[in-house]
């Protein structure tokens, strides 16, 4: 985590911009207690989802990759009173963390956790109105199939972002593994398609940013 940050850049950073609230602070803890694993976003990435949700004017969003709940608070504060976040896990227990966190947060009304294999999940919400913002965060292999339908689940001008781009440096290093090769996959197609206006922004292991044509 932290790759290419001085922790006192990084906190210099969380202080002015990503200053966490008792809600925020609260989860990872909970999380810990629970037995998930410390693998979320951090606080400036957060930030950097809500920045992005508010240039878009983002009222519907989608997450793949639920954990505890820390990044869809995050996003879910983005999208205004009458926004609406579904974000996706299939671990039942990660959901139940999670839909604790949203109820705590006060957001219960505004994000519903739906539970199963998000590839099993993602064709039910084809028949739904469009997002403005999909948020990339489940088994990297299957980045490039979430690609997929986030280009059919969006209108024109959503955000498609992603978490761990980078994979800790793996991105760069010779591998076979899948989830190499699907990060790499992903990332050649956000710069390549035109459809998409995509960067990585180095923000802690990666951050991809595609806005749909
Ligand atoms: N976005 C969260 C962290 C997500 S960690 C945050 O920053 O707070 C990745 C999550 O993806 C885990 O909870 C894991 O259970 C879930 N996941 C992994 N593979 C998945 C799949 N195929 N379908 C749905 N969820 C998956
Ligand atoms: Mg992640």
């Amino acid at each position: 985590m932290n790759e290419g940050y001085n922790p006192d850049v990084q906190s210099y950073v969380r202080d002015l911009f990503a200053a966490e609230d008792d809600i925020l602070r609260g989860i990872g803890p909970a999380a810990a207690a629970a037995g998930l694993p410390p693998i979320s976003i951090g606080p400036e990435e957060g930030r950097f989802l809500q920045v992005v949700a508010a240039a878009i004017g983002a009222r519907r969003a989608l997450e793949i990759g639920t954990l505890a709940g820390y990044s869809g608070v995050w996003i879910a504060r983005a999208l205004g009173p009458e926004g609406k976040l579904i974000t996706l896990d299939n671990n039942a227990r990660h959901a139940e963390v999670a839909a604790r966190t949203f109820e705590r947060a006060g957001l219960a009304g505004r994000v519903e956790v739906r539970v199963g294999g998000a590839l099993d999940l993602l064709p039910a919400l084809a028949g739904e109105p469009p997002f403005d913002l999909v948020f990339v965060d489940a088994d990297k292999e299957s980045y490039p199939a979430y690609l997929d339908w986030s280009l059919k689940l969006t209108r024109p001008g959503a955000a498609i972002l992603a978490h761990n781009v980078y994979l800790h440096g793996d991105i760069v290093v010779p591998d076979g593994t899948a989830r190499v090769a699907g990060m790499r996959e992903f990332n050649r197609r956000l710069a390549e398609d035109p459809r998409l206006q995509s960067t990585l922004v180095p923000l802690r292991d990666g951050m991809a940013l595609a806005i749909v044509g």
